[in-house]
């Protein structure tokens, strides 16, 4: 099996520091103390509920230290670090200079899978700047429809350590991992992995445009049967080609037009298959209808098709990717479909937080009212709005970076018509729900897809979504 035998590591007594309590550092740490290594956890937070999660490691006989996640304790041999930690921290520093190996949660649970004595899954990755999640379900889904024991693991709510140390046995695993975690799993080697999509996102964290492409990279690395990419995107294409491979691994592509051979794509409303077939210059094998994928919004059809990629290579019958694809439902907040009102569509997609989502978003309907602003992290709008600007019926712009997105609609699109919401308070959301329907013709769609983050105004881009959920029903309640 080459590269994905399972590597034993002897724990016992040896010297781990973990960076970071909370969702990764926690099971990490008892993981790695049941296996006899000498633990330290450190935090930079001191607040209660630190404290109240050290406590719990302490009385296991694991050292915490609060209040100092920069200082390296001494005679550390290896450092496990959460998956957020910025690579340029001092810690890391100093590891790097004592010649310690760093390991994310993924790097821990890649080579700790199997160690229990149960079977040690392949992994089937995906990754990319948007729609890493949709993907990883729709996956999940068709490997699920295929008979297989599997689930949709990592950067999406289930901690990999768990579903790999758990009670349950998998065929295969579904795993979800951000560019965060892709750094810092060096030996990860799944048996195919795709990256959907590459747009500048988190630069902050890794430096440059080119440290965040080669972190997404490292998924392609060593895989045994199939780099999945995105034909209309070369750069996903580019890392294929960077990355080491095991012997006979193939470059397979995605395509939302006619597939060429050793592609995934789409013929006359059909998802075909030229690439896992017996002879892939005159073969094509149908897979799905459009009308399968749910919702049917070009992008969503491009994370269709990588996700049948990635379950065609793992071995999966096509009429087990049709049903998977039909059996799948999106999670909140994602195009979500809230209400008709008077002929105008209300759409939910919240969590399109950067341009790169919203572009997606907006070009998956005709004419547009569109609700927009937040927290831009740097972006520019200048290409998402001339991008559009034909299909904006108008625009609502809300929250406190609404003037970078203002100044490019007017530059780009003066024609439409803009409201400029000043307040930030809960009522906020049902005026521009009430301004939008005001904008809005029979026929259009009022779009949320911020293009921005939430946290200005809401907790989490699920609040966001559900403040704009309850004006839409609100409303609908009273024209009923
Ligand atoms: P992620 O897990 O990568 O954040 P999600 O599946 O949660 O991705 O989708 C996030 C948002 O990205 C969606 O709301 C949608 O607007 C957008 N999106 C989903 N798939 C794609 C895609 N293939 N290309 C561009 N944008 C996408």
């Amino acid at each position: 099996m080459g590269s994905q035998e399972v590597s034993t590591v002897d724990w016992q007594g040896k010297r781990v520091t973990v960076a970071g309590l909370g969702v990764s550092g926690l099971p990490a740490a008892r993981a790695l103390h049941e296996r006899g290594a000498l633990v330290t956890v450190v935090n930079d937070g001191d607040d209660a509920r630190a404290r109240t999660q050290a406590a719990e490691l302490e009385a296991l006989g694991i050292t915490v230290r609060l209040g100092d996640g920069a200082t390296l304790p001494p005679s550390t041999e290896l450092v496990v670090t959460a998956p957020g930690w910025q690579p340029d921290k001092p810690l890391f520093l100093a590891a790097a200079e004592a010649g310690v190996p760093v390991w994310g949660d993924v790097e821990l649970a890649w080579r700790l899978r199997g160690d229990n004595g149960r079977k040690a899954a392949p992994w089937l990755a995906v990754t990319g700047t948007n729609g890493k999640t949709t993907t990883v379900r729709m996956l999940a889904s068709i490997l699920e429809a295929a008979g297989l024991r599997t689930a949709a693991v990592g950067n999406i709510g289930v901690s990999l350590l768990d579903a790999v140390l758990g009670e349950t046995e998998y065929d295969v695993l579904a795993v979800e991992l951000s560019s965060y975690q892709l750094h810092w799993a060096p030996s990860l080697r799944a048996h195919s992995a795709a990256v959907l999509n590459l747009a500048p996102d988190h630069l902050d964290w890794h430096g440059s445009m080119e440290a965040y492409a080669a972190d997404k990279g490292r998924v392609y690395e060593g895989n045994t049967v199939a780099c999945v990419y995105n034909v209309s995107d070369p750069a996903t294409e580019d890392l294929v080609r960077e990355a080491d491979v095991e012997e006979g691994c193939r470059a397979i592509g995605f395509t939302l037009g006619a597939p060429g051979p050793s592609q995934l794509g789409v013929v006359d409303g059909i998802l075909v298959d030229r690439a896992f077939v017996a002879n892939r210059q005159k073969q094509a094998q149908e897979l799905a209808e459009v009308s399968d994928v749910n919702p049917s919004a070009p992008h969503n059809i491009a994370n269709a098709l990588a996700a049948a990629a990635l379950a065609r290579a793992f071995g999966v019958e096509p009429a087990a990717v049709r049903d998977g694809l039909r059996a799948f439902r999106p999670d909140a907040h994602r195009i979500e479909h809230v209400a008709d009102i008077g002929e105008v569509a209300y759409v939910d997609d919240s969590k399109a937080t950067n341009t790169h989502a919203t572009e997606a978003s907006l070009a998956a309907y005709d004419s547009i009212v569109w609700i927009a602003g937040g927290l831009a992290k740097g972006a520019t709008f200048d290409e998402l709005v001339t991008g559009a600007a034909k299909r904006l019926r108008g625009v609502v712009l809300m929250g406190a970076d609404r003037a970078l997105i203002h100044e490019a609609l007017t530059r780009h699109a003066p024609e439409v018509p803009v409201v400029d919401l000043e307040r930030t308070d809960t009522g906020a959301m049902s005026e521009a729900v009430a301004r939008a329907a005001e904008l809005a013709r029979p026929g259009d769609t009022v779009l949320l897809a911020p293009a921005c983050a939430s946290m200005d105004m809401f907790t989490n881009y699920n609040k966001r979504g559900e403040a704009f959920a309850d004006a839409v029903r609100a409303r609908a309640d009273e024209s009923a």
